[in-house]
C-alpha cells in the first residue's frame, strides 16, 4: 500500500482508513494521501491528483480529503466518530477511487465536470461508491454511517437532505443483500 498521512493526527483515523484500504487490493499500487483539513463543503472527498507530469504518463495519484469537523458543524469532531462509521465512510470514499480507475486521467477532468453540472451523474457516482464498498464487505459499515449521520442531532439539515438525495437510502443498501443469494436457474421440462 502507498498511504501518505498528511495533518493526520489521530492513530483511530489513521487505523481505520488501513483497515478500509486493505480490502481494496486494486488500489494498492497507487500512491494515495490522506490529507486532513478544515473544509466548508463536505467532510470528505475523493480526488484524483492530476499534473503535468501525469496527464500524458497515465500515472495515477489520489487524494482523499478530510475534514477536522463533520459537515458544518464546529463541535463534532471527525476524529471523535464510532470507528465503524468512520470505516463505512472511507469504504464509500475508496469505492470512489475504484470507480475513477476505469477513466484516464482526461477522462477524470471531464468526469468532474460532469459531477459538478449534472445532477442525475452526481447520484450515479455516489450510488457506484456504496455499491462498491457494499461489494468489498462493508455493508454494515455503510448502514452504520447513514443511520449515524441522518440521527444526530448536531449534523445540519442542509447535509442530510443531500444525502437523502443523492445516495443510496438505508433500505436500497439492505436491499442489496438480496444479490448475495446465489442465483438459481429455472430449468423447465
Ligand atoms: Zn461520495
Amino acid at each position: 500500500m502507498k498511504v501518505k498521512f498528511k495533518e493526520v493526527k489521530s492513530q483511530k483515523i489513521k487505523d481505520s482508513f488501513l483497515e478500509a484500504l486493505k480490502a481494496y487490493d486494486d488500489l494498492h499500487v497507487h500512491s494515495i494521501t490522506l490529507y486532513q483539513k478544515r473544509v466548508k463543503s463536505s467532510t470528505m472527498q475523493a480526488q484524483p491528483i492530476i499534473n503535468l507530469s501525469n496527464i500524458l504518463s497515465g500515472v495515477k495519484k489520489y487524494r482523499i480529503k478530510l475534514g477536522v469537523f463533520v459537515s458544518s458543524s464546529d463541535t463534532l469532531k471527525v476524529e471523535d466518530v464510532p470507528q465503524e462509521v468512520m470505516k463505512g465512510w472511507f469504504a464509500h470514499e475508496l469505492g470512489h477511487l475504484v470507480d475513477y480507475l476505469s477513466y484516464s486521467n482526461l477522462g477524470m477532468i471531464k468526469y468532474g465536470l460532469k459531477y459538478v453540472f449534472s445532477d442525475s451523474f452526481k447520484m450515479k457516482a455516489e450510488h457506484e461508491a456504496d455499491y462498491i464498498a457494499i461489494e468489498r464487505g462493508f455493508r454494515e459499515e455503510i448502514i452504520a454511517t447513514k443511520e449515524w449521520l441522518l440521527n444526530h442531532d448536531l449534523v445540519d439539515q442542509g447535509y442530510k437532505n443531500k444525502l437523502n438525495k443523492y445516495y443510496l437510502s438505508i433500505e436500497q443498501v439492505e436491499l442489496c443483500n438480496l444479490n448475495e443469494i446465489p442465483f438459481e436457474p429455472i430449468i423447465e421440462k
